[in-house]
């Protein structure tokens, strides 16, 4: 049995690091262990532009604890981008790619594509620049079940998207159905990232009866064991087109009362790897941890696989209930099993 395990060091490609003093508590914890975070561009007002990106960078980059840790920034695609802007800060790598939100799919997507047909030329730009298009995808509409929500985005625009620009690479964000899974593994130019909590937790555990347990209330809702088995097998065993990515989404305990504007988003970076590590033991795959943290992102993106290494050691990690400082207060998440591994 292993009682230590060495990584290249991993990257998170899909994270939340808000903004102002809940920027400043939280970042350490994705910079603890991680070499580059993709820090999504959902923010109050959304990151559209190049000196947006620059700054934004600089601001989570300033708050790491970190020298060698870098934010990768995409741009928040909307219909009244600048489009010189936009193509200049894509071949000056000011963007790591272009975020696609559908209209009020998640936390401040207000301000999300409508109808992604007005943002095609956005789309060709990026294939013509070899950029990454992320997708938040899921289709908002009243008359779809939020369990839905991800068949009937691929269905109704993942599939058009694909077709339309066949040599777009496309990350699928936060892939939560067996429907996803399949979806990405049988198209070409795609990738998913997956959370630890869509493999760890179903429906069952955010609602009971009329209740909701806020804290594991995110979005895509998790869903059923179907889906978290294809999930686990997809990240432990399917070959190269899967990656972590935690979206880890902190909220103050305020916003995660039970009522109507309920923020979904779990907060998993003191404990990411972790939990991906005991995840991946649980699988008997520990040994494909490391192609899934550290190996398949920067292979997708086209960027250089890291020189630095992580190590794990086989001993339980205590996650406490909220990480606090200041006036900010997160749930942090927690599962009922033990962690097993833990980075020193
Ligand atoms: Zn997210």
């Amino acid at each position: 049995m292993k009682t230590s395990i060495n990584i290249i060091q991993p990257d998170d490609w899909h994270v939340h690091f808000r903004e102002g003093e809940m920027l400043k508590v939280v970042t350490k914890y994705s910079a603890r262990v991680n070499r580059r975070c993709i820090a999504m561009p959902n923010t109050t007002t959304p990151i559209t532009s190049s000196i947006q990106a620059i700054n934004y960078k600089k601001l989570i980059e300033s708050n790491s604890n970190s020298i060698n840790f870098e934010a990768l920034i995409p741009c928040y695609l909307t219909n009244s981008l600048n489009i010189d802007d936009f193509t200049y800060a894509l071949q000056k790598k000011i963007f790591v790619g272009g975020k696609l939100y559908p209209s009020n799919a998640t936390t401040n997507s207000q301000h999300g594509v409508t109808d992604i047909k007005k943002i095609y030329n956005i789309f060709e730009i990026m294939e013509k620049e070899n950029s990454v298009l992320l997708i938040h995808g899921e289709l908002n509409r009243d008359d779809i079940d939020i369990f839905d929500r991800e068949k009937y985005f691929i269905d109704e625009e993942l599939y058009q998207i694909r077709n339309t620009f066949k040599n777009l690479k496309i990350v699928l964000e936060h892939v939560s159905s067996d429907y996803g899974v399949d979806f990405v593994n049988s198209n070409q130019n795609i990738a998913g990232t997956i959370t630890p909590h869509h493999m760890l937790l179903t429906k069952d555990d955010v609602f009971k009866n009329e209740d909701i347990n806020p804290h594991h209330y995110c979005m895509p809702v998790v869903k059923n064991e179907k889906d978290l088995i294809a999930l686990r097998k997809a990240a432990c065993f399917d070959n190269n087109k899967f990656f972590l990515g935690t979206d880890s989404a902190p909220h103050h305990t305020n916003d995660k009362v039970q009522n109507q504007s309920l923020k979904p988003g779990i907060f998993s970076s003191p404990c990411s790897i972790e939990l991906y590590a005991t995840i991946f033991e649980e699988e008997n795959a520990l040994g494909n941890l490391e192609q899934f943290s550290s190996i398949n992102g920067p292979l997708f993106y086209g960027l250089e696989i890291n020189k630095e290494t992580l190590t794990l050691d086989k001993r339980s990690k205590e996650i406490n209930e909220f990480t606090e400082e200041g006036n900010i207060r997160i749930k942090n998440f927690s599962i009922d099993k033990k962690i097993n591994w833990k980075v020193l």
